[in-house]
């Protein structure tokens, strides 16, 4: 093992050597963490953070559990890995599919693997697009997906993803994506500017997926994709009839739906997959981050039965990851989802969920800045703006905020859009959800020039 670097040297080397997502080469902090334990982390000065995060979203079970670190160690020893393509495969995979399977929405039977959200989303455009070529619809090449979405960063996912930011400079992204307005009901504006009911706002979004259809018609589209919940874009719910017409739309023109549930499934709305919460069943489901709670990087998607039976047609679905299926990963896999079981995490991110809310509304909900605060189960968002009657954007410091409330408090959480998002372990403590809210109220009551608190 090599020598431990002091955390100087560790700063410098990373500041020599680490390409970071979204950091700018002149920038000179780094948080470099060397140890986790339920919802704290360690970093290598010997600071202590509360994650309230869940890393990106996905720490389901919390950090450092020894019984998933000696799954790992045991499956290594006795097979470390080996290809899933053609007939191959190994016994772990094939628990982890029927495992799945058994908590899918009926008819989700087939299980395609990936190492991650953004090969999860390229496969199921991929699939999606092959399926009706390969019942003769060839046509069928246009997806749908809406702005504010985030579908990682391939270059399908990526192109449906409907932030211009992760657009620009990377240009000609994928053709044939059209993007529709999310549902977003506490954005009037985008409703034409009236305050309405749910069901108003979901009359307003079918009518414009309709018109879009038949812009594009029906026949020349493959699929629609959506998170059931849009993460990046600020934690947004949609109304509860939304998901079912968007389905039923959907169906009448022969158009798939892919759910994108990377954030929402493993019990991070208090379901195994949020197409539960909604009581919708998609044609497939693509999930990540929670299916290992980050202890390894593991995707899967959920194919409905009529779809793999197609793709599995003559020679087959003719992609694959060097990963598909990887035994490690699967039994590590296995053992969360034995944790999230055996220690009731569904019904615990409803009700831990439920009071993080509550205490979101307590502490902050007096602040003039404090738009809007919104969840389900444990995704939470609180909207920040400058004006709670016009419902301006907070412009500016907004951004800073996430980063001053983790250097000064110890708390980390995240800005997206306009809003501060929470997605916590779903183990967090009544204890631990007072301290982030305490640590948030802190931060904004000092660092905002409000005068009114
Ligand atoms: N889809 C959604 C909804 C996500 O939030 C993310 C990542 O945050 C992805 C896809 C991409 O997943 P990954 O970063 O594992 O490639």
């Amino acid at each position: 093992m090599n020598t431990p670097l002091a955390p100087a040297q560790l700063a410098a080397t990373d500041r020599a050597h680490i390409i970071h997502p979204y950091l700018p080469g002149t920038a000179e902090e780094r948080v470099i963490m060397t140890g986790g334990s339920g919802c704290r982390l360690t970093d290598a000065e010997g600071r202590s953070y509360l994650d309230a995060t869940g890393g990106l979203w996905l720490a389901q079970i919390g950090h450092g559990r020894e019984e998933i670190a000696r799954v790992a160690y045991d499956q290594m020893k006795q097979l470390e890995y080996f290809t899933s393509f053609w007939e191959f495969s190994n016994d772990r995979a094939v628990e982890l599919a029927a495992r799945l399977a058994s908590l899918a929405p009926e008819g989700l039977g087939h299980v395609y693997f990936t190492s991650g959200g953004s090969e999860g989303n390229e496969a199921a455009i991929k699939m999606a697009r092959y399926y009706h070529h390969r019942r003769g619809d060839t046509g069928r090449t246009w997806i749908l997906a809406r702005h504010k979405a985030y579908h990682g960063i391939g270059y399908g996912g990526g192109s449906a993803t409907g932030f211009p930011v992760y657009h620009e400079g990377f240009a000609p992204m994928m053709p044939h994506v059209s993007h529709l307005t999310p549902p977003w009901p506490y954005r009037k504006e985008l409703f034409g500017g009236q305050e309405r009911t749910p069901e108003q706002v979901t009359n307003f979004l079918i009518q414009e997926l309709e018109e879009r259809i038949a812009e594009i018609g029906g026949e020349n589209i493959a699929a629609m994709i959506g998170e059931p919940i849009m993460g990046v874009g600020g934690m947004l719910v949609p109304p509860p009839d939304y998901w079912p017409r968007v389905r039923e739309v959907l169906d009448r023109h022969g158009i798939l739906l892919i759910l994108d549930e990377v954030v929402t499934a493993y019990g991070r709305v208090g379901q195994w997959f949020a197409a539960q919460y909604f009581g919708i069943t998609p044609d497939i489901i693509v999930t990540a981050k929670g299916i290992t709670s980050g202890y390894i990087p593991l995707g899967a998607l959920l194919v409905g039965d009529h779809v793999a039976e197609v793709l599995l047609r003559d020679h087959g679905f003719p992609m694959g990851y060097t990963y598909n299926g990887h035994p490690v990963a699967a039994a590590v896999a296995l053992a969360n989802l034995d944790i999230i079981e055996r220690e009731g995490l569904l019904a615990r991110a409803t009700a831990i969920g439920g009071h993080l809310h509550r205490e979101l509304e307590s502490q902050l909900g007096d602040l003039p800045i404090v738009g809007e605060i919104r969840s389900v189960g444990m995704m939470l968002a609180v909207e920040l703006v400058a004006d709670r009657k016009t419902r301006e954007p907070l412009p500016m410091l907004q951004p800073l905020l996430p980063d001053v409330i983790r250097r000064e408090s110890g708390v980390i959480v995240r800005d997206c859009a306009h809003s501060l998002v929470l997605s916590p372990p779903l183990i967090m403590t009544e204890t631990e959800a007072k301290e982030t809210v305490t640590a948030m109220r802190s931060v904004l009551e000092r660092t905002l020039p409000t005068g009114e608190i």
